[in-house]
């Protein structure tokens, strides 16, 4: 799918800005830095990460992405497959950082898709962790062509992993906000996938979304539950000055000062800010330091989110926005 300048700079965005909330906040993991902190790509957290190191968000996300840009389709058939074989084969790379759902389910190697979610269907108790919902951007850069398709894949690759239906909605409306993002530069899409939803899903997120647009964190504080996560992210977003490209930097920290699981909320609200105003306009000296699993740095991403839009096209024509060394 050709796509004019400043989409492709929003399509690049969507990763680069996953990877960006992710490396800022796994200094910070489990603490609470509060509303005055000054928030930097820092290290440390739980993973004793380098300054700029990605976590476990940002690597599934890749994993996923690596299969879009082969041109599979990744909902359903060989290409759900080979999604799953990303996830495992990630796993065995021994990641320092890994979800208890996500780890439960990889660590029995699961040889096909249906294993895969065969697993996480028969784990016992709560099931929303937010272990899915950090990983679902790059769904939305292979079905930039087709809305239905990026509902579908975003429910097929949670359910991987994630067997609850709240993970799923949440999975589907962030999925499909960065789509409409990429396409259309604005944050629309969350209420338009609230609108379109099942009487069910609209009852229940609506008022969510309101409260997260007027409140505090202190009003979604599990955040390492998916839903509490969404809404902390889309309350960083909202909250925060959004005339101008400043906005995806201010609302990337704000999401980290809310404190708990900073790495993945921060991630999750840097899928969509990122879509929204693209990858040119996060500061260089960050992107400088990004890193992470498989041995990337920013420009592959890059590249690698481009390659996700063309399903396999090459790159010819494609000049990175990235500032050079
Ligand atoms: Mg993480």
């Amino acid at each position: 799918m050709g796509l004019p300048d400043e989409r492709t700079d929003r399509a690049a965005g969507v990763l680069l800005a996953t990877a960006t909330g992710d490396a800022l906040g796994a200094g910070y993991e489990f603490t609470a830095p509060g509303s005055d902190a000054v928030i930097d790509m820092i290290g440390g957290g739980l993973g004793s990460f380098a300054p700029g190191e990605w976590t476990d968000d940002t690597s599934m996300a890749v994993a996923i992405a690596e299969v879009a840009a082969t041109g599979a389709d990744i909902s359903t058939g060989p290409g759900l497959d080979a999604v799953a074989a990303q996830f495992v084969r990630w796993y065995e790379s021994g990641p320092a950082d890994i979800g208890v759902q996500t780890s439960a389910v990889l660590s029995k190697r699961p040889a096909s898709a249906e294993e895969m979610r065969s697993i996480a269907a028969a784990i016992p108790g709560l099931k929303g962790g937010n272990g899915s919902l950090m990983r679902t951007a790059p769904v939305a850069l292979a079905y930039l062509g087709d809305a239905d398709g990026c509902l579908r894949a975003a429910r097929a690759i949670s359910l991987l992993t994630h067997d609850d239906e709240r993970a799923v909605e949440a999975c589907e409306m962030w999925t499909y906000a960065i789509r409409h993002a990429v396409l259309y530069g604005t944050f629309d899409g969350v209420r338009e996938y609230v609108a379109g939803a099942s009487t069910g899903a609209r009852d229940y997120w609506t008022p969510l979304l309101d409260r997260a647009e007027r409140g505090t964190p202190a009003d979604f504080p599990n955040n390492g539950w998916v839903v509490d996560a969404l809404l902390t992210a889309w309350w960083a977003i909202t909250t925060t000055d959004a005339t101008g490209p400043e906005h995806l930097q201010r609302a990337l920290e704000q999401a980290v000062r809310a404190g708990h699981d900073t790495d993945t909320t921060a991630a999750i609200a840097g899928g969509l800010l990122g879509a929204r105003w693209g990858a040119s306009v996060i500061p260089a000296r960050w992107t400088r330091m990004l890193h992470g699993w498989p041995g990337y740095r920013a420009v592959d991403l890059e590249r690698l989110a481009v390659r996700t839009v063309g399903g396999g096209d090459d790159l010819e024509g494609w000049s990175s926005s990235l500032p050079v060394d």
